[in-house]
């Protein structure tokens, strides 16, 4: 039998609580060795550290590592990680930057250890089947609404706000991740806008225009001020019908006639991502996928800036 994969959590906040502790509790690939963060204590007896520094200077033998802290960080931890011979698990967005992690791709593969850019929300239910249904189709366009209440989903987290945090495309780039993964040919962005907050450093909305070569164009309404009903929605019209992912990729449909649904854990995305994280890691074979975050900076490079009055959680 091979032996568990030992890995530590590096950044203790809410994802890491809420997916990543369960995903790993139920992995027969990873047993969890240590939690890492800036702040805290030990929880459920499992070894606690202050930064990964202090974990690779303990006696604790560790594999791999999923870098769970916001983005603005992720690149220096993930290069240190990689350096003491880790195994690494970037969470979505994998940089704060493009060329940063494309600098981590170089590394990884130098030191010949898995680096995997997770994903997670190409890991919901509709969405491998949406990829399937597509692939025989003619495109004709798309259309994203990701419209959220920010007070709702991300109280306190102030790093969303600062430089690198990314604003609405924090949830924004899920949907490209999925949009990327589903859609045959790549998208370019064409024309985007931003409504940043005057005292603030990270759009509250955006809408951003796409296409691709063959002309199918994919538009994308991102909205932080969302009350009411909320929306994680993508639309593909084709020759065939028209495709609909709603709940962020879990519940796909065909003509209104719902085909898949996320009902089980088990079939969760998180549990689905480490079970790739796994195999990558015995394959001996990284996956960097960086198409999700090239169409947020170039979203960012192609921009018309509008300034909102001040925004206060
Ligand atoms: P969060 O609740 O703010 O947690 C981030 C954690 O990282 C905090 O415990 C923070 O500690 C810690 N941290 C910050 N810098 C660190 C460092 N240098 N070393 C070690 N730990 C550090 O944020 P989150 O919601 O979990 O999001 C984290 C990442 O996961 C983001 O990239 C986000 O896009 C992604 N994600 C979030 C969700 C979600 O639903 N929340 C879903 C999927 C993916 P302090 O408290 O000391 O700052």
């Amino acid at each position: 039998m091979t032996a568990p994969i030992r890995l530590a959590i590096i950044g203790m906040g809410k994802i890491a609580h809420d997916q990543h502790l369960p995903a790993i509790e139920g992995s027969k690939y990873f047993e969890l060795v240590a939690m890492v963060d800036r702040h805290g204590e030990a929880e459920q007896s499992i070894p606690f550290f202050g930064s990964a520094e202090e974990l690779a200077a303990s006696d604790l033998k560790v594999d791999a590592v999923a870098v769970c802290t916001p983005p603005q960080v992720r690149h220096d931890i993930a290069q240190f990680a990689l350096e003491q011979g880790w195994h690494v698990l970037l969470e979505k967005p994998p940089g704060a930057t493009l060329a940063e992690v494309v600098a981590l791709r170089e590394t990884a593969k130098e030191r010949e250890r898995t680096l995997f850019t997770a994903w997670h929300s190409r890991y919901a239910a509709g969405v491998e089947p949406a990829r399937r249904w597509l692939a025989d189709r003619k495109i004709l366009r798309a259309k994203i609404t990701w419209r959220e209440d920010v007070r709702v989903w991300h109280p306190g987290q102030d790093w969303i706000w600062q430089p690198g945090g990314f604003g609405v495309f924090d949830p924004g780039i899920n949907a490209l991740s999925i949009i990327t993964h589903i859609l045959p040919h790549p998208l370019f962005v064409v024309k985007s806008s931003l409504s940043i907050p005057a005292n603030l450093s990270a759009p509250i909305a955006a809408t951003v225009s796409m296409r691709n070569r063959l002309d199918v164009t994919v538009e994308m309404d991102l909205d932080f001020r969302q009350e009411g009903p909320q929306y994680w929605d993508i639309e593909v019209e084709t020759d065939a019908g028209v495709l609909k992912l709603s709940g962020g990729g879990a519940v796909l449909s065909i003509d209104t006639s719902e085909i898949a649904e996320d009902a089980s854990e088990l079939r969760g995305e998180y549990p689905s991502m480490y079970r790739k994280f796994g195999a990558l890691i015995r394959a001996e074979v990284s996956e960097v996928d960086v198409a999700p975050l090239r169409l947020v900076a170039d979203a960012f490079l192609c921009a018309s800036f509008g300034f909102v009055e001040e925004y206060h959680e």
